[in-house]
């Protein structure tokens, strides 16, 4: 096992993984930019070491100064976190350059998955379903020939993309080239890489991802969904375990195809296949992401698993001490995610000190975050301030149980969407299970 591990990420997450750490008796090294200098994952770490200025660019996106700091400190592993370094095959193949263990999958498997193009073309080689399109297409002569064959209405998608970044939906021919320019110009300014492919819009649909956990020794296992239909411009608010509308013959279905896809690339460590379900209950492959996930909560409250622990036991080489036929999922889990944001001044992102700080409590009621009293909330980075996790026996009682956590909830000092969520919970369609990932739009459209 590791003796000590570097976290090359910030906030809730950072927090997440330091915990996790501490109880296995790992030593952790944290890494801040130079606006982070008062952040919890600093002080709750044993080694803190700032790797430059407050912009992602110069900091927790350096790949020269994180791995600088793994090697002054004697780190042997590090772990990426989400978003920023965790799905770039470059820095995992400098760390394995470093002989530095990169707590994830190989460089090879994160250029295979992380390319969404590329994934696509394995999938359909190991025969998982994939949803209608078409791959990359540099010309746009060709690529708008390509989308009148596919049909409209349909997305362009960014092979790099993430987050929600970087897809355009087009509704007619006629709009396809700025659309397909746009989103082009936008991949290629946020994750410096211009490449687009296009995909049928299948709507409705839902959003189903299958959490995996695959050791070194070929096993691997399935956790059973999340369910993360409720999004807004593509980016996940409310996420369930599991989904209301997976029936056992269908969950059956999707984990056999998601292990599939997991040995048909040979997956290390813990991952997410993600699928689009129609309402004819027809699932899609949509993308891998080869890392640990924002909602992986859900899954831990139902599964009783500790994935970031399993996640660096498993990167230590370490064999599942489970089988498939261990997993038993249990009750409902549901989180909302809690972003520093105005939902009335059309999300604008807020930053400030938080004056006053109250976190709900009670049984199975989690909430992971990196805020404390008096923090000042800076504003470069993502505005996710914490996840606010509720575990019951049943979903109508998670439900109780969240509205009645989000009621107790005070973050003052900062705007937040708390009181959006109470709404959305409260929404026939929410409490039953009849909704799709259009939800948000069809809600802003009735104003
Ligand atoms: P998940 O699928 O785990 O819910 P998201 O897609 O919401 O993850 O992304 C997780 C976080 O990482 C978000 O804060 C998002 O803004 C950020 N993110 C996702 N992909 C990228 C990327 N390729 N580059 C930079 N940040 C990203
Ligand atoms: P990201 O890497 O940004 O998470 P995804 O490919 O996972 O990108 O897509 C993000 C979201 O966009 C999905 O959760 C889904 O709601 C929507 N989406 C993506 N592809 C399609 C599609 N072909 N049809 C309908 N919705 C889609
Ligand atoms: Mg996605």
């Amino acid at each position: 096992m590791f003796s000590k591990i570097l976290i090359a990420n910030r906030g809730e997450i950072a927090v997440r993984i330091i915990r996790a750490c501490k109880e296995m008796g790992i030593s952790t090294v944290a890494v801040f930019s130079e606006a982070d200098r008062d952040a919890l994952h600093v002080s709750l770490a044993d080694e803190s070491i700032c790797i430059g200025p407050a912009q992602v660019q110069d900091s927790y996106l350096n790949m020269t100064a994180i791995l600088s700091a793994a090697e002054a400190t004697g780190a042997g592993a590090i772990h990426p976190g989400y978003g920023l370094l965790s799905e770039n095959a470059k820095f995992a193949a400098l760390c394995e350059e470093c002989h530095i263990v990169f707590i994830g999958p190989s460089s090879k498997v994160i250029s295979e998955m992380g390319d969404k193009d590329a994934a696509r073309k394995t999938m359909i080689a190991a025969g998982v379903p994939v949803v209608p399109g078409c791959e990359m297409v540099e010309d746009l002569a060709k690529a708008h020939e390509e989308a009148d064959r596919i049909g409209y209405p349909l997305l362009v998608k960014a092979r790099a993309g993430g987050g929600g970044r970087g897809i355009r939906r087009v509704d007619r021919s006629e709009d396809f080239e700025d659309a397909f320019r746009s989103a082009s110009q936008e991949a290629q300014l946020a994750f410096g890489d211009g490449g687009v492919y296009l995909e049928k819009f299948v709507a409705p649909a839902k959003h189903i991802e299958m959490q995996l956990l695959c050791d070194r020794q070929g096993n691997v296992i399935t956790l059973g969904e999340r369910e993360c239909s409720i999004q807004r411009k593509n980016q996940k608010m409310i996420e369930e375990s599991p989904s209301p509308a997976v029936t056992p013959e269908l969950r059956q279905k999707m984990a056999e195809a998601a292990v599939k896809a997991a040995k048909a690339v040979g997956y290390t460590g813990v991952g997410t296949i993600e699928f689009l379900l129609d309402p004819d209950k027809n699932f899609y492959f949509m993308e891998m992401n080869t890392r640990l996930q924002v909602e992986h909560p859900v899954t831990e409250m139902v599964s009783g698993i500790d994935l970031v622990k399993w996640q660096i036991r498993v990167a230590a080489g370490m064999p599942l001490a489970f089988t498939q036929d261990d997993i038993h999922i249990s009750g409902h889990a549901i989180e909302c995610r809690i972003n520093a944001e105005n939902p009335e001044l059309n999300f604008r992102p807020s930053c400030g000190r938080i004056s006053l700080l109250h976190i709900p409590g009670g049984p199975w009621v989690r909430f992971d975050t990196a805020l404390y009293q008096d923090y000042m909330v800076p504003p470069f980075y993502d505005s996710l301030i914490g996840k606010l996790i509720v575990h019951a026996p049943t979903r109508e009682e998670a439900i109780r149980k969240m509205q009645a956590a989000l009621c107790e909830l005070v973050v003052e000092g900062v705007d937040h969407n708390a009181e959006l969520h109470m709404d959305i919970l409260s929404t026939p369609a929410f409490k039953s299970g009849d909704y799709y990932t259009n939800f948000m739009e069809l809600r802003e459209k009735r104003g």
